[in-house]
């Protein structure tokens, strides 16, 4: 199938992002899978064109619309829990780019100490997969010291994934493109989130 770099530009903006999506709709790179790194180097450099446009786009969004778990802005996003900073340096914090920042203030009920029932005013990371994770700051008074100090808590959001690998025919059935052996989709057992990626790069 022949498609030139305008049209594949040309989805792009209309949404297909990925060599996935692109793959899915109109068959590119299906063939003999030669087109796969050209297509995804054209996607790429059409991505990072719009990328300040992005950005503005999810702060207006930010702003009143609705969240990617569907909860809204004076809620407790789906899956909130508390971590330490050591769990926090295993997310995706630091290594994927937010898909979009939201600010939110709402009640949170917890049982275990220290935390008990909270009002919550924190900074939402979201990242494409709809996990995310938080940071929440409040001052904090030591009466032996008499003295306070702002004290940073870190929160994690949405699904724990447990992800499972699927095989070319399970991602067939799936409607998921498969590349063939270098090429992984992994599938959470739990939201059903799918990522995939190639492990030749
Ligand atoms: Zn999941």
């Amino acid at each position: 199938m022949n498609i030139t770099d305008s049209q594949i530009i040309e989805k792009v903006r209309n949404g297909l992002d990925t060599v996935d999506e692109q793959a899915r709709e109109c068959g590119i790179t299906m063939g003999c899978g030669g087109c796969y790194s050209l297509v995804k180097k054209i996607i790429k450099e059409e991505k990072n064109k719009r990328m300040s446009k992005t950005v503005r786009v999810f702060k207006l969004v930010s702003e009143h619309i609705d969240s990617p778990d569907g909860t809204d802005s004076y809620e407790m996003p789906k899956g909130w829990r508390a971590i330490t900073m050591d769990e926090l340096a295993h997310t995706h914090f630091n290594n994927i780019t937010p898909e979009f920042i939201e600010h939110r203030q709402f009640n949170w009920d917890n049982n275990t100490p220290p935390y008990g029932k909270k009002r919550i005013i924190a900074q939402l990371y979201w990242y494409p997969d709809k996990t995310g994770v938080a940071f929440h700051k409040e001052w904090v008074y030591n009466p032996t010291k008499r003295e306070g100090q702002w004290e940073l808590f870190y929160f994690a959001f949405g699904c724990k994934h447990q992800f499972k690998e699927l095989s070319p025919e399970e991602s067939r059935v799936r409607g998921i493109a498969h590349y063939g052996n270098c090429w992984h989709v992994h599938e959470c057992q739990l939201c059903k989130y799918t990522n995939s990626y190639d492990s030749s790069d």
